[in-house]
């Protein structure tokens, strides 16, 4: 009876990440190809899916300009934290083993169409972007290395807010770094901010939103508590395209929104338009 039995299921063709990258927006399937050449920005919708830091400084800096500096400075562990899932040490030590970064933020000294300057980017990956003692120290050190050197500073954040593992001593660095960043204000140099996908917590009130210039990316969730807690606050629907990057421009929270294609063309140009010229090579 052979005719009579079931015959077997075709094999499933299952889209696999490496030949498809699916879009977290619209949830249409782009070649990964084409979706890396597009610098991981949605073909058909124009999501701008989350780039890691060493991607970043690679789009947005000279091709081999980039130094890295404040490598040895790292997460500390001041309470012991630990939770349900086990010691943070042992978290943050194994976030670095795979991410290959000692911090949430990377930083160094780069040039952006020949013009010299200090870069932090952040890398949400390392325990959400979070902003614990070590990237507090980073970004701080950074700026200072920026006044040192009389050149401008330029921080691209990705983050979900304070480190809750370090207490208050990563609530802490959201004073420590805009007092840094303040003193290069004083001395006339220029801070710029970039919020990519996602900006949020102490981050977004703290050093992302002190800039001389605030830039986004489109469609970046910017804000600092979450919808639904603002919501059960407040007792009110709030809008769909509430903490938005479109949204924030309407309400005059940031500058400008800039393609990803053409970021490090519009840096320049704000550089250039605050009296950075570039080096001599
Ligand atoms: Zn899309």
């Amino acid at each position: 009876m052979a005719w009579y039995e079931k015959p077997a299921a075709p094999v499933a063709v299952t889209p696999t990440e490496a030949i498809w990258a699916v879009c977290n927006a619209c949830k249409a399937y782009i070649p990964r190809e084409e979706w890396v050449a597009g610098l991981r920005v949605c073909p058909l919708c124009n999501y701008h899916d989350r780039l890691s830091c060493r991607e970043r400084i690679t789009l947005l800096t000279d091709e081999g300009s980039f130094h890295e500096i404040n490598t040895k400075v790292t997460f500390s562990d001041p309470l012991k934290f630990e939770d349900a899932s086990g010691p943070y040490a042992a978290k943050a030590k194994a976030t670095v083993a795979k991410t290959g970064l000692g911090e949430a933020v990377v930083t160094g000294q780069a040039r952006i169409d020949g013009i010299h300057v200090m870069l932090g980017v952040m890398d949400f990956r390392f325990l959400g972007g979070s902003l614990g003692s070590g990237t507090g120290d980073r970004i701080l050190l950074a700026a200072e290395e920026a006044l040192k050197q009389k050149i401008p500073y330029i921080v691209v954040s990705a983050s979900g807010g304070a480190r809750m593992h370090e207490g208050i001593v990563s609530l802490m660095q959201m004073a420590r770094t805009c007092a840094a960043i303040a003193k290069l204000q004083e001395a006339g140099l220029p801070y710029i901010s970039i919020l990519t996908d996602p900006t949020t917590g102490g981050v977004s009130a703290s050093y992302a939103m002190v800039g001389d210039i605030h830039i986004a990316e489109p469609r970046a969730m910017i804000g600092f508590a979450g919808r639904r807690v603002i919501e059960q606050t407040i007792k009110q629907k709030l809008p769909d395209d509430f903490q938005t990057a479109e949204y924030l421009l309407e309400h005059g929270f940031i500058d400008h929104i800039v393609q990803r294609k053409e970021m490090k063309t519009f840096l320049a140009k704000v550089l250039r338009y605050t009296g950075c010229v570039a080096a001599k090579a």
